[in-house]
């Protein structure tokens, strides 16, 4: 299933390299060699994933996807980051990316991973129509209705709030204090148990095993993440 993809990297032999092989697969690749162009770029047009370098000139690779995700864009960005450099993985999921390769990266192992970001990607008349499907969960949200394999369940005035904030902000790590204020409206960081209480309860109801939780991810150390798919199986 071939797609759009915008390919910022600055390297030219690389940019050079990535954008035939891409091409090669199937994809349609546009390029930009610098973090300012990339943005503007991914603005201005429908991709259907951005590979995105972290060491660009202009802008940065995590401040262009901070753009990017704060410009309600919910296209897949897959991270190209320094070899060894935890941090950057760390900090590159956290502002919203959706995976990373370290460079030098093998190029079967970059195909996969944009293949798998691809396959999982959210469609977006759901979206616009407020009814997500993910799983066996149907989410209505103009009709605040919730089924699992088309039966109702239940939800709690909250876990609906947190549900749905969820379903706004897929792929985006959310700290348990930013779920605290943007759900709760609470600014202390005190009641963060109660976070984890109702993440577990959306579970409960909507997970096929709430112990192995598919789509409420844990992000350790970090948060909450919402996948609309479930990860890809590893080989
Ligand atoms: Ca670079």
């Amino acid at each position: 299933m071939p797609g759009n993809i915008l390919l910022v990297e600055d390297e030219y032999a690389l940019r050079m390299t990535l954008g035939d092989r891409l091409r090669k697969e199937g994809y349609t690749v546009d390029a930009a060699s610098d973090g300012e162009q990339g943005l503007a770029m991914a603005r201005q047009l429908p991709f259907d994933l951005i590979v995105l370098d972290v060491m660009l000139p202009r802008l940065d690779g995590f401040t262009v996807c901070r753009h990017i995700r704060a410009a309600g864009l919910i296209t897949p960005v897959l991270m190209l980051t320094a070899r060894g450099r935890t941090a950057e993985k760390v900090n590159g999921l956290t502002i919203g990316a959706d995976d990373y390769v370290t460079k030098p990266f093998k190029m079967p192992e970059l195909l996969a991973r944009i293949g798998a970001l691809l396959r999982r990607a959210p469609t977006r008349p759901e979206a616009q129509s407020g009814v997500f499907e993910f799983g066996q969960v149907r989410v209505d949200l103009p009709a605040t209705e919730v089924t699992v394999n088309d039966e109702r369940v239940n939800l709690s005035a909250r876990e609906f709030q947190l549900l749905r904030f969820f379903l706004e902000n897929p792929g985006v790590t959310l700290s348990r204090e930013e779920l605290l204020t943007r759900v709760w409206g609470y600014q202390a960081s005190t009641f963060t148990r109660t976070v984890d209480v109702h993440v577990s309860g959306l579970r409960q109801k909507l997970e096929a095993e709430p112990k192995q939780p598919r789509y409420f991810l844990t992000v350790q150390g970090l948060g909450y993440k919402f996948r609309p798919a479930a990860e890809p199986t590893s080989p």
